[in-house]
């Protein structure tokens, strides 16, 4: 359960955790046409709380929104400083703030454009998304039967609500299996993403992720992630990868603001590398959670 905290931002107010509600019509609600974000907010090593890279969030929901012709009613600087404050207000160190766009109550029509467009930020404390074990050891995931819907079918780059089924119908149909994590194919065959975190593979020193002009979500890790490894001195491409070589990967991490840096140490019950966190793997998370704690890149930070 999420733990409750006092305040909800709902259409440019404050309002008490228990009265952020909507209407069974909700529009959204029936037919998944809304956009949302997730961001994390870090303690820092001096004591002080930063937002990581808020201002590429916000601009991603408003191009979601965009991309889903969704006007929403705050400028990008409104919403910045509502996260701001969201965590301000109610007196978190560290969080996860959710920013979500819906269509309100009204008409139900599919073709209806008289729906109001509601922006709620919800702030709350959440910690390892795949566990604290799954950051050490790593975790075990499974390749799903569910396909990553085709990039002229659903709008992979925008993080938009109804897109969220095929990633739970793959979460669920590995976790019932007793894996952490699924893996999504592309309508193609090739490695897209996981369900909710973009995804890397290492072989012999090179670090290889699918290219952004795949069905991908473009992930703010993951672009931390290219940029931390050109700093690490690691070469990086971005190329289309086929499942059997996540099979002979050395490594294997998946990313994500949720996920953070997550190790995989087994995919299909085939044992990844040596089966543990991989050093490069190692270097990069920790390359991360220094970053994300107020170690170099000030520009990602929005202190809060
Ligand atoms: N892919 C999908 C499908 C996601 O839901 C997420 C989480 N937003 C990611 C990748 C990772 O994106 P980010 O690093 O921006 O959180």
């Amino acid at each position: 359960m999420v733990d409750k905290v006092e305040k909800i931002w709902f259409d440019g107010a404050f309002v008490p955790w228990d009265e952020a509600n909507v209407h069974v019509l909700t529009h959204t609600l029936h037919y998944g046409l809304g956009v949302f974000e997730g961001i994390r907010c870090y303690k820092l090593a001096n004591g002080k709380s930063a937002i990581f890279r808020l201002s590429e969030h916000v601009e991603r929901l408003f191009d979601s929104a965009h991309i889903c012709t969704m006007k929403l009613e705050q400028t990008q600087q409104q919403v910045v400083d509502a996260c701001l404050e969201s965590v301000r207000i109610n007196k978190l160190e560290e969080c996860y703030l959710r920013p979500l766009a819906f269509l309100g109550a009204g008409a139900m029509g599919l073709g209806s454009t008289e729906n109001k467009t509601h922006l709620v930020i919800v702030a709350w404390k959440w910690g390892a998304y795949l566990g604290e074990e799954g950051l050490r050891q790593g975790i075990r995931a499974k390749v799903s039967s569910f396909a990553r819907p085709g990039i002229n079918s659903v709008m992979a780059k925008g993080k938009v609500v109804g897109h969220y089924v095929n990633s739970i119908l793959a979460k669920r149909e590995v976790m019932a299996a007793g894996y952490q994590e699924a893996i999504m194919l592309d309508g193609q065959g090739y490695v897209s993403e996981a369900s909710g975190e973009n995804i890397f593979v290492v072989k012999k020193g090179i670090v290889y992720t699918p290219p952004m002009g795949s069905a991908i979500l473009s992930g703010i890790t993951r672009d931390s992630v290219v940029t931390l490894c050109g700093e690490l001195g690691l070469k990086l491409i971005e190329r289309t990868i086929t499942r059997d070589e996540l099979y002979t990967a050395d490594e294997i991490f998946m990313c994500g603001t949720a996920a953070e840096i997550t190790p995989v140490r087994e995919i299909d019950d085939r044992r990844i590398g040596a089966g543990t966190r991989g050093p490069i793997t190692e270097r990069v998370q920790k390359r991360y959670f220094e970053v994300v704690r107020g170690d170099g890149h000030p520009e990602w930070r929005a202190p809060v």
